[in-house]
């Protein structure tokens, strides 16, 4: 079986993208928790192994490329989380709901709860579609319970 790092240089190669360490962390990094993930706590992890241009880009070239999506939390922070197998360069859908828990402000993805389509008025096109419900999340509701 491959591990890890093999199925993440995979899936750079797949992408155009070329091998290097910050890009392989980013994906280690994301791909290890169960909610998104944050700039600012990406830029901490990596501390010095990257800048935060360096982060930037590499942030910025896997959306592009449909690896992973952005969820701005309710403070605008951007969160980045990794995109289910149907996303593709520049062909993003990840119309689902996304959870901000109030008691510890995680962002889940929540990919069963699709965000339905908007009949929208003649004229208009939607590109992009956000949904972020709030409350209490499932591990956080257990620990009140
Ligand atoms: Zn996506
Ligand atoms: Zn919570
Ligand atoms: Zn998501």
């Amino acid at each position: 079986m491959e591990n890890k790092t093999e199925r993440f240089e995979k899936l750079l190669v797949k992408n155009g993208l070329k091998r290097t360490a910050p890009r392989l962390q980013v994906l280690e990094i994301l791909s290890g928790r169960d909610s998104a993930t944050s700039q600012p706590y990406l830029e901490q992890v990596m501390g010095k192994d990257a800048d935060r241009v360096t982060l930037y880009r590499v942030l910025q070239a896997f959306e592009e490329k449909g690896i992973i999506h952005k969820v701005l939390d309710q403070q605008g922070t951007a969160n980045y989380a990794i995109c289910s197998d149907g996303c593709s360069a520049h062909d993003h859908h990840d119309e689902h709901v996304h959870f901000n828990c109030d008691n510890c402000h995680k962002i889940y993805c929540l990919d069963t709860v699709k965000i339905p389509a908007l009949k929208v008025p003649a004229g208009f096109k939607v590109e992009h579609l956000n949904l972020i419900a709030t409350g209490i999340c499932a591990s956080c509701s257990d620990k009140v319970n």
